[in-house]
């Protein structure tokens, strides 16, 4: 039920404003955000890179309203693509449909992707398409096998698919046939029982039998999650099937589980880190709340011994 409650307030219009606004929230924000600029952003990158992690960069926005809005988020991510090459970073970046003007105008949304996928083409990047609720799940994979055939040849682009939906087996068939590059995760919105499995078991299932299948395939892919049961599952998968380590990569949230980020280093395994900036942060932030209640808990104490 909390679940729910922090994925509705998530879309509450007020509470995101004064959250934003707010220098409590700012500073609450920062245990999942990584600071409020680019330069910031790309420190951590930095950092990370010298801990033996790659990065995907997300400038954090979503839902905007306007073509002008859509060409500003689009701004930052030529900006970050630019840096990425000049600084000469193990990085790529991430993006949300809704954020480059989805929701009004489709084609402007293709067309502000498609110039970032081809500036990523220019300096050797990539671009990750991430997914958001049902509503963008065909939209999604479509725009993103139209952009991929566009392109070089060369991977460039590539998007996400949620452990909780039933269509994702058949999902990740379509794109690996294509040779599209998916990230698995378990999925972060509320969607209802006719689409998505309602028990965790059954999600986490899933994750583990599609993960194997991506592994397998040919295709480079990202196993994103942080729940250390299904890594287990994973490592010894890739151990009995003699899987080579450059097949596939684990990713995770920035300020998640770093523990476990820094021992698959160790292990000699590909791990990158989603490095979310920027000051639209509250989205992302109450979904990661939602992920794990506990988190509540945990900043409300932290917030009073400060
Ligand atoms: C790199 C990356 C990219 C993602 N991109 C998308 C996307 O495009 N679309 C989408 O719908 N979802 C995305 N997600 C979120 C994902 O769908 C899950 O909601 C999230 O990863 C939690 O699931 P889990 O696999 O970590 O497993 P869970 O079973 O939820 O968690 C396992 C364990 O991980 C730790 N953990 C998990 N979440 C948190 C948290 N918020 N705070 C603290 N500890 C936590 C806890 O120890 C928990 O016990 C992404 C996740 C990652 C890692």
């Amino acid at each position: 039920m909390l679940r729910s409650a922090l994925i509705a307030l998530s879309q509450n219009k007020n509470l995101r404003q004064f959250a934003e606004n707010s220098s409590m929230g700012r500073r609450m924000s920062s245990r999942f955000v990584a600071g409020m600029s680019v330069d910031e952003a790309l420190a951590v990158c930095e950092r990370m890179n010298r801990e033996g992690t790659a990065v995907t960069l997300d400038a954090l926005g979503e839902s905007v309203a306007t073509e002008a809005e859509a060409r500003r988020s689009a701004e930052v991510y030529h900006r970050l693509l630019d840096a990425i090459r000049a600084r000469g970073l193990k990085a790529n970046v991430s993006v949300k449909l809704s954020q480059m003007g989805m929701d009004f105008d489709p084609v402007l949304a293709e067309r502000v992707v498609g110039e970032m996928v081809e500036h990523a083409a220019k300096v050797d990047s990539f671009v990750r398409i991430d997914m958001e609720g049902s509503p963008y799940t065909e939209a999604t994979i479509a725009m993103t096998e139209r952009l991929q055939a566009k392109g070089d040849g060369k991977a460039r682009v590539g998007t996400v698919l949620q452990a909780y939906l039933y269509r994702t087996a058949g999902d990740a068939e379509r794109l690996l046939r294509q040779g599209i590059r998916i990230r698995l995760c378990k999925g972060a919105y509320m969607e209802s029982a006719e689409i998505a499995f309602p028990a965790k078991a059954d999600v986490d299932a899933n994750y583990g039998t599609l993960a194997e299948r991506m592994m397998t395939s040919g295709v480079f892919c990202g196993m994103a999650t942080h729940d250390e049961a299904i890594v287990e599952r994973l490592v010894a998968f890739v151990r009995e099937r003699g899987v080579s380590r450059e097949a596939f990569e684990f990713q995770m949230l920035y300020g998640i589980r770093r523990d476990l980020q820094r021992r698959l280093v160790r292990e000699g395994f590909g791990v990158r880190v989603y490095v979310p900036f920027g000051p639209e942060w509250y989205p992302y932030f109450m979904r990661r709340l939602a992920e794990r209640p506990a988190n509540v808990l945990f900043l409300v104490k932290n917030f009073f011994k400060n």
